[in-house]
């Protein structure tokens, strides 16, 4: 069915500048953009004050780590993984991980996300509780040690139960981090994710200590590990952080196709440092953006990424011209998109995914606003709380503070009940 946003004004990262229009909806795909106030079957008005922009890619998280937020504040990677995180995810069962996931939709959503990468555990109740949302998400096992194979043949029969569903969910396999695990069972993963044309998550270079964790170390540089293992022959390699690469080897990366994922805010909050973005983007490296999960950022809302990442790249560089508001999209929501396998996803164009989000031009902060200046009005004016509406596949699922698809108030009581399994309190 067709369904028209009239009167709004369109954005997306590949237009040099903005404009007034009506853009229709066909199912769960973008039909066409026409002049504004002539579509029929009008479902929104935006009253040309309302943008229509496609809803972010959150290109790296752990959804359900909603459910540990505020654990171990302040503590050093390590530390923090090993005596707060690691001990309360060993207490996760599916019914947390699902309501840790709903919570985050919930986040998500409200906050103009229409689709998130995850790697995390329980993953088919993940993938049910996003189906039943309506949200479109890149799924992984999150795979850590594993010598008998295990998890990655759980991860294999979750591609298979579930990649492709709904039109909305792609599996990738996950080995966690080069510190996590062998380098023999990163190759088998990966030698798995080749043959079953999975993509792969995978943490990389996140912080100063990572590679001298790692069994590989003074055998091999980071960039042979990624060859010699098979990981750059996968369909879709997403390194997730990608702090600390070598200087002189970003060609590498940028020659072999591999997707950074930028998480700005739980790499400053985590201590780990700056990210060098500004020097991989001229490389040619494409990257993404991500939020990394709730316990680290702590919240799962990519204006916040997308002003931050803005700032401080200038800032450390000293230089304003480092990075674009159209490029802050083009990373908040094409670049994951393609990441995850969704080629068609993060443009409002037809033949594109319905995957949007309306946000309130009509607010004190964007007097001024013009259709060549709203890219900057977004970055450094706006915030998700001029979220209106979000839209994913072409159905609408958070409007005005309501969720259409998630019950909230359900949602709470169980949350409840979630954190006090995972902090015995
Ligand atoms: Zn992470």
């Amino acid at each position: 069915m067709k369904k028209a946003y009239s009167n709004v004004i369109l954005w997306d990262s590949s237009m040099p500048m903005a404009k007034l229009c009506d853009v229709i909806t066909d199912g769960a795909l973008i039909d066409s953009v026409v002049a504004a106030g002539t579509a029929r079957n009008s479902v929104y008005d935006g009253k040309g004050k309302t943008a229509l922009l496609p809803g972010f890619v959150n290109a790296h998280g752990h959804a359900a780590m909603s459910m540990l937020r505020g654990l171990g504040e302040e503590l050093p990677l390590m530390e923090w993984l090993e005596k707060r995180i690691w001990p309360a995810e060993e207490r996760l069962n599916g019914d947390v991980v699902e309501t840790g996931t709903n919570v985050a939709l919930m986040e998500m959503l409200s906050t103009g996300t229409t689709c998130f990468a995850d790697m995390y555990f329980f993953m088919d109740r993940v993938a049910e509780a996003s189906i039943k949302a309506g949200m479109r998400c890149g799924l992984s096992r999150g795979i850590i040690g594993d010598a008998d194979g295990k998890k990655l043949a759980e991860s294999l029969t979750l591609a298979k139960d579930y990649n492709g569903a709904a039109g909305l969910v792609n599996i990738q396999l996950a080995p966690h981090a080069p510190y996590t695990l062998t380098m023999e069972t990163v190759a088998k993963i990966a030698e798995a994710a080749s043959e079953n044309s999975l993509g792969v998550q995978f943490h990389w270079l996140e912080s100063k200590t990572d590679w001298a964790l790692c069994d590989m170390n003074g055998k091999m540089t980071p960039e042979e590990y990624l060859t010699q293992s098979g990981l750059t022959r996968v369909k879709h390699l997403l390194l997730a952080h990608c702090l600390y690469v070598n200087p002189q080897s970003v060609d590498f990366y940028a020659k072999e196709n591999i997707t950074f994922a930028h998480n700005p805010k739980s790499n400053l909050k985590l201590g780990s440092g700056v990210a060098p973005i500004a020097s991989y983007l001229k490389a040619g490296i494409s990257v993404a953006m991500g939020t990394d999960g709730a316990a680290s950022n702590n919240r799962l809302d990519m204006w916040d990424e997308l002003r931050f990442a803005a700032l401080i790249h200038k800032g450390v560089n000293y230089d304003p011209t480092c990075l674009c508001s159209a490029e802050l999209f083009k990373m908040a929501t094409v670049a994951g998109a393609k990441a995850l396998g969704f080629d068609h996803t993060g443009l409002i164009k037809e033949g594109y995914t319905a995957d949007m989000m309306l946000v309130d031009l009509d607010r004190p902060h964007y007097t001024g606003w013009d259709t060549e200046n709203l890219p900057g009005y977004l970055v450094y004016a706006g915030s998700s709380a001029d979220v209106k509406a979000t839209v994913v596949a072409g159905e609408m699922l958070y409007a005005d503070g309501e969720f259409m698809t998630i019950d909230r108030e359900s949602v709470a009581a169980e949350a409840v009940t979630a954190r006090k399994i995972l902090t015995q309190k």
